[in-house]
């Protein structure tokens, strides 16, 4: 929605495509909102009514667990005990607080998680985003272009620390132009003075006070392995996370833990995977985790797709092996598709080992990426070489010939660059 009232934006400032112009477009915020609920409503309800359907038997709830086989579910009419073969925990995570930050208990209150950032009454005029990670870029980014003030304060040394500098530099040039001011190596200290301004400290420990009307905290989410009896459990952990096998069995007899309790990365489509191959395994079929790799989106603007390894990681496991990888790299500048689309920043790149040309890794960064992760993912899984993607005819114009080209590319025969 912020994407489409920026568009309208654009054009009534003429700074759309030229010859097309419109009048100052009018946000309501509360109707887009709406909107969104309906969506998320929908999604929810097709969900229960797939379960329905499936005769499972829906009891809501907090569970707790008694022992390894039993829980007790405290619902609206009282407690109920529920013993099971089998159990999985799918907890999920909680955004990370920062103590001297903390969220909002109340609507309406300063400090606010993802959670309350897509509550809000209205846009607010003034927004500060403390770290720039997946969350605080995405929404920092729809902000802005809903008409917020947007300054994006990050620890580290960049925007997005788990994306290298080539991927990233074109969502920072883009932030640049939509007027987000990024800070980084600075932290969050508190709020102060009277308006609660926000306190950061630089790297040289300068302090400078932000005004803001929300401070939306991104700082990284941790999953959630307290309240529900862990402690009645034998379970081993990893880190913060539950500590799950290659089935995803914990290391209790019986109990299974999928999506972001058990590991990273805290994506859904890993918890789907991971929760559609334990049904299968507590039904008796032969099932174990052998994915080759989890596509990751940023649907920051541009996107950035990341599938399997990233030059740095290919390069560190081949050394340990004494081999080399090639890499093949495509500018959208020099794509029609991304031309026509008003929109040629950003790059297809490919990873692949010198001996054998497997792929090992595919990365892109441009305005709509997104949707060319399923043919990345693909071609990695089916255990593609660049000869299979420089050798698949991909439809012109699109995107998509970035890929092939990319590929061409790394074999040292590119065709368009
Ligand atoms: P994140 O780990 O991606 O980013 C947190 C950022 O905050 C980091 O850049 C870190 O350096 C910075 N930071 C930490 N402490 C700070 C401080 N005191 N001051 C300033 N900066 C600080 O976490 P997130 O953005 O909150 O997202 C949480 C998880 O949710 C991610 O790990 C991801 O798996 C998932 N997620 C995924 C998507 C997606 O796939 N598109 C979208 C949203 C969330």
């Amino acid at each position: 929605a912020a994407d489409e009232y920026f568009l309208l934006r654009e054009a009534a400032a003429s700074r759309a495509i030229p010859g097309i112009t419109a009048a100052e477009p009018h946000l309501d915020w509360s109707a887009v909102v709406g909107w969104k609920d309906g969506i998320v409503n929908r999604l929810n309800n097709g969900v229960t009514s797939l379960l329905k359907k499936a005769r499972v038997k829906i009891v809501e709830g907090r569970a707790r667990f008694v022992d390894g086989k039993t829980v007790d579910v405290t619902g609206e009419t009282g407690t109920q005990r529920i013993a099971a073969k089998s159990i999985v925990i799918a907890t999920g995570s909680e955004p990370v607080e920062l103590p001297m930050l903390p969220f909002a208990r109340e609507p309406g209150g300063k400090i606010i998680s993802s959670e309350g950032a897509l509550a809000l009454a209205s846009p607010p005029a003034q927004l500060v985003v403390v770290g720039g990670g997946y969350i605080g870029v995405e929404l920092g980014t729809a902000f802005a272009k809903a008409g917020s003030k947007v300054t994006i304060v990050e620890a580290t040394g960049s925007i997005l620390p788990l994306y290298d500098l080539d991927l990233v530099k074109p969502v920072r040039a883009r932030l640049d132009e939509l007027g987000v001011e990024v800070l980084t190596d600075a932290r969050a200290k508190g709020l102060a003075g009277d308006a609660g301004d926000l306190v950061i400290e630089g790297a040289n420990g300068a302090e400078r006070r932000l005004q803001a009307d929300s401070v939306l905290v991104t700082v990284g989410r941790r999953p959630v392995t307290e309240g529900w009896g862990r402690e009645e459990l034998v379970v081993d952990m990893d880190g913060a996370f539950l500590r799950v096998d290659e089935q995803c069995r914990t290391t209790m007899r019986g109990v299974y833990a999928i999506g972001d309790v058990a590991g990273e990365p805290m994506l859904a489509h890993k918890a789907m995977a991971e929760g559609e191959m334990v049904a299968e395994i507590i039904a008796g079929q032969r099932r174990r985790w052998d994915k080759r790799a989890i596509p990751a989106i940023c649907f920051t603007d541009p996107e950035i797709v990341s599938v399997g390894l990233s030059p740095q990681e290919a390069k560190a496991e081949a050394q340990r092996s004494g081999g080399e990888i090639v890499i093949g790299q495509f500018p959208f500048q020099a794509n029609g598709r991304a031309m026509t689309l008003a929109r040629d920043d950003g790059f297809v790149r490919i990873v692949a080992r010198a001996s054998d040309h497997l792929v090992l890794g595919i990365q892109a960064v441009g305005a709509g990426v997104a949707e060319l992760s399923a043919a990345f993912s693909l071609a990695i899984e089916m255990g593609a070489c660049l000869e299979d993607v420089a050798g698949t005819i991909h439809a012109h114009p699109t995107q998509g010939e970035g890929f092939q080209e990319a590929a061409f590319k790394a074999l040292g025969h590119a065709i368009h660059i």
